[in-house]
């Protein structure tokens, strides 16, 4: 059974800034989309395409922590430096996707590459938060960097476009990062006339996120940057391009816990909130400078 379209929510008029450097349009948990309705999704911030001028100093978020939950970095264009107080770093290229799990707590930092930087031009990005159980919410902080070249990919036929399968599975079609929860993220490229099909399981929160360009959503059209919420029934999705499209589709097996968020912390209950602060101003997350 083909799902509906629950709702599409357009894009906030202005991006919000996460420092200076990601200019972001959020949808979870804006626009009447909350945390427990795209459960075990939190948070989804959107930097649409957005051409930066040169410079020498990097733009970018500094030293801030998470806990509890995981955030997962698409880069679409340009570069992300990120580097934590576990003592790892790296540089997320167009393509690759990082995988950090937070769990029990990091800090760490995000800015645009060096060398990208320098040059400016197109940066496009995404950012979701995925949460932990409550059993995993203390597992110690590490993160997948998956490259390009690493991740699943389904070639659709007569050159209409790639799938990249970036966690769970799409059409028999095994996902590169290993998660926590029972998730499905599929990058979607598909050149105008391409089309795709594949099935959630009807129980998953699901959404497509219209990265750039339009389709066709199961006979509906949905804008470019906007945001297409699906009804918890139903499994099947069809995608048609009528222009060039990327479109990012998340779907997840709601985790049934309490949510209590404040900030970069996800925890169980307020208790928790308050411990985690603690452990931030006392220095448990390590040290960054
Ligand atoms: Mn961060």
């Amino acid at each position: 059974m083909k799902k509906i379209i629950e709702r599409i929510v357009t894009k906030p008029a202005q991006p919000g800034m996460v420092g200076d450097g990601f200019r972001v349009y959020n949808f979870i948990p804006r626009g009447n989309v909350s945390q427990r309705r795209m459960s075990p999704f939190l948070m989804l911030d959107f930097a649409a395409a957005f051409n930066f001028s040169p410079t020498n100093q990097p733009r970018g978020v500094d030293v801030h922590p998470h806990k509890g939950f995981e955030t997962v970095t698409i880069a679409y264009k340009g570069s992300v430096a990120h580097n934590d107080s576990a003592g790892n770093s790296g540089v997320i290229n167009p393509g690759d996707v990082q995988w950090m799990t937070a769990g029990a707590g990091v800090l760490h930092k995000e800015y645009h590459e060096t060398e990208f930087a320098k040059k400016g031009g197109e940066f496009e990005m995404v950012q979701l938060w995925v949460n932990l159980p409550k059993k995993d919410k203390s597992v110690a902080s590490h993160y997948q960097a998956i490259t390009e070249d690493a991740i699943g990919k389904i070639i659709l036929p007569n050159n209409t476009g790639i799938v990249n399968v970036i966690a769970g599975n799409a059409n028999g079609t095994k996902g590169t990062a290993e998660t926590y929860t029972n998730v499905n993220l599929f990058d979607i490229k598909l050149n105008k006339g391409g089309s795709f099909t594949t099935t959630v399981p009807a129980t998953h929160n699901t959404a497509l996120l219209m990265v750039n360009g339009s389709a066709v959503i199961n006979s509906e059209t949905a804008p470019e940057h906007s945001f297409v919420l699906m009804k918890n029934e139903g499994e099947e999705i069809t995608i048609e391009a009528t222009e060039d499209a990327v479109i990012l589709l998340m779907s997840g097996e709601p985790i049934n816990e309490p949510i209590a968020s404040y900030g970069p912390f996800v925890m169980n209950t307020q208790a928790e909130i308050y411990e985690a602060i603690e452990e931030f101003q006392s220095g448990k997350y390590g040290e960054l400078v």
